[in-house]
């Protein structure tokens, strides 16, 4: 499986330095639920989550600073789903995203590196995105039982 991410605040902080991002502790919350969730969180999600930590905390300012990771390069935007936003860290291995149509959970699969590079030699190659959609083995457990029931 993926491996697992655990930034701590100050890696966090020192990235954001590192792309020019004036650091703020709502923006470094807001990085690290990105960055250490693995959930690929939507800005509601974001929102939602950091609000009983940081009351003061508005949606104008989560989606501010997710436009600013976004611009300095840190975060990218996923668009799995047409017209609904999702994040996920840039700064790491190539992978690609399975999403379970059954619960619509986002599980990171792992990728070759260079992948669209070696298919289109002639190409200038910006971004990859592979989405596989299917169902996760809880739901496609779940289905089984649910046939079964309907059989029987
Ligand atoms: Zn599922
Ligand atoms: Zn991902």
């Amino acid at each position: 499986m993926y491996k697992d991410r655990a930034f701590t605040e100050n890696q966090l902080a020192e990235m954001m330095h590192t792309h020019g991002v004036r650091l703020s502790a709502q923006r470094i919350a807001v990085f690290s639920y990105v960055a250490n969730g693995k959930l690929h969180p939507s800005a509601e999600e974001i929102f939602t989550a950091l609000s009983p930590i940081f009351p003061s905390l508005s949606r104008t300012t989560v989606y501010n600073s997710l436009h600013l990771l976004k611009d300095k390069g840190l975060i990218r935007e996923l668009e799995i789903q047409s017209g609904f936003i999702r994040y996920d860290l840039r700064l790491q291995e190539a992978h690609s995203h399975f999403i379970c149509t059954g619960c619509g959970r986002i599980t990171d699969m792992p990728m070759p590196a260079g992948i669209a590079d070696a298919v289109l030699p002639d190409y200038a190659v910006g971004s990859v995105d592979v989405f596989i959609k299917g169902l996760c083995p809880d739901c496609k457990g779940r289905r089984k039982k649910d046939l079964k029931q309907i059989i029987y």
